[in-house]
């Protein structure tokens, strides 16, 4: 896809062009379009035309909001083939990856919002009970923050860009979203997705560039939703904290999958390839460990050789062409290499795969190690790769413990005898979400918060805390009339008085419970 410097600038609102980010097909490594970066000063116009259509924009009501939010729906579902094509393009990914789970989360996302914003986002009444404020009426209404900066990582450049500002404008803020310097094509789309749907002039906006973009747009806005590395994050953190701008971050993980005896190993073995490898293994809740236990190991091994060694890696040329498709950037398949040779010097054995794909397109076929351990960074650190360690357990006991060995926790995965065994062991993991028999399915449980604890994340997207976070809560007390003028515990104190209401006060609070 083809997107020229003036379609670009015009999309920004005619912004001028200052310096160019080139974006290549990582499948071919063909050169698809320049795109010009935003300057500083283009960044503060932004900012400063957010800031005056966001009062407008929270006056127009949730449910017309939402309106707009539904016309985006079928404005994205009539571009799907465009929008598949600019998402395969830039990310190399095949086009299942990008239209079964990108454009399929993210019409459905349109669709979630538009419908539970007025519910979750509903002023909230109540009669207040504590002695201070009896007979008191109070109301609890949702304020937007103003303008939200969404800052996205490139491996889903619309689940994990775009996703993020739907519940952030459905809430009546303004918001600025500056997507992967990688992936910045998908974006545009976005851009003029949203204008034609009806959101008015200001209220979106695009900020092309990278890091540096990143770090000013922090200081510029009143939120920050951040998706990326624990490495990154931390410094968004940091740079927010000067302003004490408030923020929410989602970050790596290194997600693990328990296999037990009793499990229903044809299955496991289908979930555990899929989500090792889907999108190339570069997914926040891709499969990256699996621990099987000693019972049942060798079968398991067995499946997963078989199914790994069926897959198709290359670059993607229309659906079903292949399975897997390209690593995105060149960094990361130097990470993913480094780790399988890691795994190797220390003792790991390679099944299947085991190997970058020779370019022009970038490639690493899809692997299957074994006899690793977590002295190994495969095993530790996030490979973001289609990577499949499969490490032995003596029992469940061991492999708890080894998925609670990690700094991340995002999500986890539980094959066990039954449901109730898998439930008993998700209670004990450490993560953010447990799939019992399925994986990283929750993503798509818009209603159920989804986050990360330890280093993979600060805060949840999805369910009423999702979108809450994009608001401050702003609580109105009403007086009744017929209060009295001058209140028991006002100026002026008399001895008399303080003792009848310390008696009044035990007797509410001293009894037994
Ligand atoms: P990254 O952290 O390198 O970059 C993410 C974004 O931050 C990019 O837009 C980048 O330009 C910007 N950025 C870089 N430096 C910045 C700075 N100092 N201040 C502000 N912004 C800055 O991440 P990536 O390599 O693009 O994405 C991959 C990572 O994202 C992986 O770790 C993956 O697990 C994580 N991720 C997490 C989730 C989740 O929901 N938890 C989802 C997708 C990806």
């Amino acid at each position: 896809m083809a997107v020229s410097g003036r379609a670009t600038a015009d999309l920004r609102g005619g912004a001028s062009v200052d310096g160019a980010l080139d974006v290549r097909n990582p499948a071919t490594g063909e050169h698809i379009a320049s795109v010009p970066a935003t300057t500083a000063e283009e960044l503060e116009g932004l900012v400063a035309r957010a800031r005056a259509a966001q009062p407008a924009w929270a006056e127009l009501g949730i449910t017309a909001r939402c309106e707009i939010l539904t016309r985006m729906r079928s404005w994205l579902a009539a571009q799907s083939d465009r929008v598949v094509e600019t998402l395969v393009s830039e990310t190399g990914k095949t086009h299942e990856d990008a239209q079964l789970i990108e454009l399929s989360y993210c019409l459905a996302a349109l669709s979630f919002w538009a419908g539970e914003t007025p519910s979750y986002l509903a002023e909230r009444r109540f009669l207040a009970r504590t002695p201070l404020v009896l007979g008191r009426r109070i109301v609890t209404r949702y304020v937007p923050r103003g303008v939200v900066g969404v800052i996205g990582p490139w491996n889903y450049p619309l689940i994990n860009s775009f996703g993020d500002c739907i519940p952030a404008l459905a809430a009546g803020n303004s918001v600025i979203l500056k997507p992967s310097e990688l992936t910045p094509l998908t974006s545009l789309l976005i851009a003029e997705g949203l204008a034609t749907s009806g959101v008015p002039d200001g209220v979106f906006g695009l900020a092309t560039g990278g890091g540096e973009t990143g770090g000013r747009l922090i200081d510029l806005v009143d939120f920050v939703m951040f998706t990326g590395s624990a490495e990154i994050g931390r410094n968004v953190a940091e740079r927010a904290a000067r302003s004490l701008t408030p923020f929410a971050l989602e970050l790596g993980g290194k997600d693990a999958m328990i296999v037990l005896d009793g499990a229903d190993l044809e299955r496991a073995a289908n979930v555990a390839v899929y989500y090792a490898m889907a999108n190339a293994g570069q997914a926040c809740v891709s499969i990256e460990r699996v621990y099987a236990e000693e019972a049942i190991y060798d079968r398991f091994l067995d499946k997963l050789t078989r199914k790994v060694a069926a897959l198709r890696s290359g670059a993607p040329a229309g659906p079903g062409s292949v399975d897997v498709g390209a690593i995105t950037t060149a960094r990361q398949l130097d990470i993913i290499e480094a780790h399988v040779a890691d795994a190797l010097a220390k003792g790991a054995r390679v099944v299947v795969g085991g190997k970058r794909g020779d370019p022009p397109g970038r490639f690493f076929e899809p692997t299957l190690l074994v006899d690793v351990d977590h002295t190994m960074t495969c095993m530790t650190e996030e490979t973001f790769g289609p990577t499949l360690p499969l490490m032995r357990v003596a029992d469940a006991e061991e492999a708890i413990l080894r998925v609670n060995d990690s700094r991340y926790g995002l999500g986890a995965s539980v094959f066990a005898r039954d449901g109730e065994e898998g439930e008993r062991i998700a209670r004990r993991l450490q993560v953010g979400a447990v799939c019992v028999d399925d994986a990283a399915v929750n993503y798509f449980a818009l209603a159920a918060p989804m986050g990360g604890v330890k280093e993979s994340g600060i805060g949840v997207r999805h369910g009423a805390e999702g979108i809450r976070k994009f608001t401050t809560p702003q609580t109105i007390v009403l007086s009744p009339r017929w209060m009295p003028r001058r209140e028991p515990q006002m100026y002026p104190f008399s001895a008399r008085r303080t003792r009848l209401l310390s008696r009044i006060v035990r007797l509410l609070y001293g009894r037994r419970a």
